[in-house]
């Protein structure tokens, strides 16, 4: 569907009135203008120049010298919104909380006090927070935000919180309980789903909804035309506090200001952007896949200690443009100092932007929505962590349910993710993570495994064990060894010739995690084997029929499935996997909707032609793609050979380009 408005840009700007001056007005308002800057969020009490939890006083002299800076802002047509930096707070920094505010401190799972940090149940708080936000309505902000310190757990060391006096009361009355922190915690943190974790789970998510119902009500009293945006983290850590990603957002929605979100963009500095295109589909894809096409979204553009030794321009722009993968509405960009300086012109963001504006219009218009794609639906549900079997550790209550999701999307498969309510799924190539799948009833594994072909990891088919439900798979038993154990060392594909390589080798030894060897009940012809250090056999590795592929490892708990990006592993599952895809288009993702194609190259390397499976009669390509500020559109023939689409159209490196096949 078409979108109608155009892609935002919205400047999150720190100023500090102490230091403003002409200079620094006019670089701002000439930035604003070379930039097409929509939207300005000004900061507040933020960073270095945070004074922890303030008072209500000094919120509205910050609010009063920010209308005045606006001003000239709000005659240009640029919408001014407010983005106060704390609520709870983000981390202690050797600052206090101010005894004539009632605000009790937090208290982490180890019983560390927190000196600035709120307990987020207590009721001062609450008043405090939800008071605070309406003197910030005061000004009547476009847009206001809820920084994403609005969460249980917190930054390392101090990580889940709130385990003060008054919350071990609450959660030992709801589990029946007089237990201590440490006992309490203990008990939580062990084993699967319990009335410990429960109990935890129940406060921290009602808690949340009831500060930001008060935050809502009280700032619609104040200014009912001010939009409420929620900042966010990692879907997994969101998801230790149960977090309700709907009702969040319903909750912060006025009755005409529908809730907005920010996801988290995983690169706050330069990473490689083979790295940023796995963890943007573990965080923000993810985020976005949660968050529903209720509210938009405009995602977050860190460019943290800002200057371009923290990022190049160039992977800003990369940034800004991929955003065009979960077709988001805008862009929320910090690349200035948070120290109050205004802009640094030397940076050229101004250039950047301009040059990126009319092709992000054209994405956001042009583009594919979520919840149109087409392909491997990878389901996921924010109540992974209830269910989550843990070792004692906190880090074993994190649960990523993307693994499939970042591997396939980066072999260049059209992806479907699905925030998984119960909904009924037949028919379909569906991906199943063992976290996800711990989630459900025996009866709902059944019906997913038994209408549709599915893909399983080793975590997936240890829950199939645990469940009694091996039958599903044909098997009867199963053997996990850990890697480095003297057991398997490599899986070899013995009777396949991948990338024109024979007896082709994945380490099962290092990046990955526990092999599982599957005991089937029947022959079954195995793709692979996996292999000890002498070569000799120990079992099947990947075996796949007309009902599942079965990838036999666990997620490594620090390297995740890094040993699977091989091309041995892509093509395997592109001879099994009869899903549209991209081919020898290495680190290109492809978001696929009928005949449209989002093509994006997360490499540094160009490549020479697009070519790619899709069951449909095509016979030319509309490419529509970016040189300098202009956007282009060239039509291509295509050939077709052995099922596969080619044509003569270069993908530079960091490019994005959108197809249409026509007949
Ligand atoms: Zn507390």
């Amino acid at each position: 569907m078409k979108k109608k408005s155009n892609y935002r840009y919205t400047l999150r700007l720190a100023i500090d009135k102490s230091i403003y001056d002409d200079d620094k007005k006019n670089d701002m308002i000439d930035f604003i203008k070379n930039a097409h800057i929509n939207d300005v969020a000004f900061l507040l009490n933020q960073e270095e120049l945070s004074d922890s939890h303030i008072t209500l006083e000094k919120a509205k002299e910050l609010v009063t010298d920010i209308d005045e800076i606006a001003q000239p802002l709000k005659k240009m047509g640029v919408t001014i919104s407010l983005n106060p930096w704390t609520t709870m707070n983000h981390s202690d920094r050797g600052l206090g909380i101010r005894p004539e505010l009632d605000i009790k401190p937090m208290v982490n799972y180890q019983g560390i006090k927190s000196t600035s940090m709120a307990c987020p149940g207590y009721h001062g708080w609450m008043e405090y927070v939800s008071d605070i936000y309406a003197v910030y309505a005061g000004i009547k902000p476009h847009e206001l935000w809820i920084e994403d310190d609005f969460r249980h757990y917190k930054n390392a060391p101090f990580e889940l919180s709130c385990f003060c006096d008054d919350h071990m009361k609450k959660y030992n009355a709801i589990a029946g309980t007089d237990l201590s922190r440490e006992e309490f915690v203990g008990q939580m943190l062990n084993g699967g789903e319990n009335k410990y974790r429960d109990a935890y789970l129940e406060v921290a998510r009602d808690e949340i909804l009831k500060a930001a119902h008060m935050i809502e009500q009280k700032v619609h009293q104040v200014s009912p035309e001010t939009t409420l945006g929620l900042m966010s983290s990692w879907p997994e850590i969101h998801a230790m506090e149960n977090r309700d990603w709907h009702a969040l957002l319903d909750t912060l929605s006025g009755e005409t200001t529908p809730a907005v979100s920010r996801p988290h963009l995983p690169a706050y500095n330069e990473v490689s952007p083979l790295k940023y295109a796995r963890d943007f589909e573990k965080y923000t894809v993810a985020t976005r896949a949660l968050v529903g096409d209720k509210h938009k979204i405009y995602p977050e553009l860190e460019n943290f200690l800002y200057s371009q030794y923290a990022k190049s321009t160039r992977f800003s722009q990369f940034q800004l443009e991929t955003t065009s993968s979960v077709r988001a509405d805008g862009l929320l960009m910090n690349l200035f100092s948070m120290m109050g300086i205004g802009i640094d012109k030397t940076y050229q963001y101004d250039k950047m932007l301009d040059q990126s504006k009319k092709f992000a219009d054209y994405l956001y218009e042009n583009g594919i929505s979520l919840e149109d794609r087409d392909g491997i639906i990878v389901p996921m549900t924010q109540k992974v962590a209830k269910y989550k079997v843990t070792d004692g550790t906190l880090h074993s209550l994190m649960a990523s349910q993307t693994q499939w999701l970042e591997l396939l999307s980066v072999f260049g498969f059209a992806t479907k993710p699905v925030n998984y309510t119960g909904q009924q799924i037949q028919n379909e190539t569906v991906a199943l993570t063992g976290n996800f799948l711990n989630t459900l009833s025996d009866s709902q594994i059944t019906d997913l495994i038994q209408n549709n072909y599915v893909l399983l990891d080793g975590d997936a088919v240890i829950v199939l064990d645990s469940r009694k439900l091996l039958k599903l798979i044909n098997a009867d038993s199963i053997e996990v060894t850990q890697p480095r154990t003297g057991h398997q060392v490599y899986e070899q594909f013995d009777n396949a010739t991948l990338a024109g390589v024979t007896k082709s080798r994945i380490s099962m030894q290092t990046h990955i995690g526990a092999y599982v060897n599957i005991h089937y009940l029947t022959d079954m012809t195995a793709d692979s084997n996996a292999y000890n250090r002498y070569g000799e056999k120990l079992g099947p590795a990947t075996v796949a029929n007309d009902n599942f592929y079965i990838m036999p490892l666990t997620e490594h708990a620090k390297y995740e499935w890094e040993a699977e990006y091989i091309d041995y592993r892509e093509r395997d599952l592109k001879e099994r996997v009869n899903v549209a895809h991209l081919v020898d288009m290495y680190n290109c993702k492809a978001i696929f909707n009928d005949r449209k194609i989002l093509i994006s190259n997360w490499s540094l390397d160009d490549v020479d032609g697009i070519n790619f499976k899709l069951e449909k009669n095509i016979t030319k390509l509309s490419i529509t793609y970016r040189v300098g500020s202009e956007v282009k559109n060239q039509i291509v023939n295509v050939t077709k050979q052995d099922d596969i689409y080619h044509a003569d159209f270069p993908v530079p490196g960091l490019a994005v380009v959108l197809v249409e096949c026509l007949e």
